[in-house]
């Protein structure tokens, strides 16, 4: 299939790209990696009047530590993530997330600031980035502005971005001593996409949990925060028992999506079945 015809326009910065956006407004659209965006020109589900190629804004490709944190320009692609020694030295659950996308062509060409607007509730990363509490930074031609990853993901692909807006950075921080994180998922064999899709970050003190953050990806129309599970486990020894208990309320408040990949009902197992196993493997390495 062939696209309808367009402008392209590369920019060689964001204050560039942001004058295009402002410029020709609903009739623009942002080029990142273009594994979603070009196929969706192709078989016109969208249809536009220009394209801004972000491919050519180095200062939107890096991975930089400062303050305790990692901040991910939005063009570093996965691969650069799954990688850098950065990433999988003070927050390796991101680093192992990008690792499980698709294949390597995937990984080389797919960007974290295109994979989190484009919200695919399949995708990787929103189960991570909930879990480690990202923020993201967006950049408008009024300034920039951070948003917490919770929320962030508001539908199915849609988020809490709003008309003019660039995702410029991702920041997450250093995982702790005493803290264990883990990314698990069911993949599409084909494709590789997260039929579910688990990340549990759980920190343990004199033996108890002290806090825990669990995303989910994959399972509904949108990533979430299984906020049932984390309560449950605040404050109790990390046995078995208050494992499997807090594992059985993951799916919460949540409507599990069914496809022909999975059903409702096996997508909901799968989702209690993963949280409990990366809850385990959590707590195991919170321990060392
Ligand atoms: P693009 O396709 O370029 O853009 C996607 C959308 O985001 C567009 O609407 C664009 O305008 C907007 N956008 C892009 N960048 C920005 C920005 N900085 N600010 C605001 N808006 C922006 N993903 C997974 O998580 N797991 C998988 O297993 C997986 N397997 C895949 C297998 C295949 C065969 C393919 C083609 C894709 C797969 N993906 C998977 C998705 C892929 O990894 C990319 O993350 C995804 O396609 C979007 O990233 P992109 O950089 O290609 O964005």
């Amino acid at each position: 299939m062939i696209p309808a015809r367009f402008e392209y326009h590369s920019p060689a910065s964001v204050e560039e790209a942001l004058k295009l956006l402002g410029l020709h407004g609903d009739g623009a659209k942002l080029l990142a990696g273009g594994h979603s965006l070009i196929p969706e020109l192709k078989l016109r589900l969208q249809s536009i009047d220009h394209l801004i190629d972000l491919g050519r804004i180095a200062s939107l490709r890096s991975i930089k530590e400062a303050g305790g944190k990692i901040a991910i320009g939005a063009m570093t692609t996965h691969h650069a993530v799954a990688t850098s020694d950065v990433v999988r030295g003070k927050c390796a659950l991101l680093a192992e997330c990008a690792s499980m996308i698709g294949d390597i062509q995937v990984r080389n060409r797919g960007t974290i600031g295109g994979s989190l607007s484009h919200a695919d509730p399949a995708a990787d990363y929103p189960a991570a980035i909930l879990a480690l509490e990202a923020e993201i930074e967006a950049t408008s031609a009024k300034g920039k502005r951070t948003l917490a990853a919770d929320g962030f993901f508001v539908d199915m692909l849609q988020t809490a971005l709003q008309a003019g807006e660039i995702i410029t950075e991702v920041r997450v921080a250093a995982i702790p001593k005493g803290t264990g994180a883990v990314y698990q998922k069911v993949p599409q064999p084909a494709s590789g996409f997260a039929i579910v899709g688990v990340a549990a970050v759980v920190t343990l003190d004199g033996g108890k949990i002290s806090r825990a953050r669990v995303g989910v990806t994959g399972a509904a129309v949108k990533a979430f925060r299984a906020k049932a599970t984390e309560a449950a486990l605040i404050g109790k020894a990390p046995d078995e028992a208050t494992l499997a208990k807090a594992a059985a309320a993951a799916t919460n408040g949540m409507e599990m999506s069914g496809d022909i990949f999975a059903s409702s009902e096996y997508r909901a197992h799968l989702v209690r079945v993963y949280t409990k196993r990366a809850l385990a493997e959590a707590v195991k390495r919170a321990k060392g």
